[in-house]
């Protein structure tokens, strides 16, 4: 993927300005962008950032990622709260 392609979580963004930064190691602003990264994250096969942001009371020992499935959308049906400023 290169950086100004869209990005697989559907936002309609460059993934440069998507969740790759947040793939690179940048703070997800809120639990929506979190869950766009780790959506795109399955897309883009890096189970990395996979781990990395997985709780750590529930967080396997590694995840091994099928490349023959085919990530087609991640369809979001509504959010409550999630803002910068919540919990
Ligand atoms: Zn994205």
């Amino acid at each position: 993927m290169r950086p100004n392609d869209p990005c697989p979580c559907g936002s309609r963004l460059p993934y440069i300005e998507c969740c790759g930064p947040v793939h690179a190691g940048a703070p997800a602003g809120t639990a929506l962008a979190l869950m766009r990264s780790r959506y795109s994250a399955f897309a883009l096969g890096l189970g990395e950032h996979l781990l990395r942001t997985w709780h750590p009371d529930t967080r396997p020992d590694g995840v091994e990622l099928d490349d023959d499935i085919l990530w087609r959308r991640l369809q979001i049906v509504d959010t409550a709260r999630g803002g910068e400023a919540d919990d």
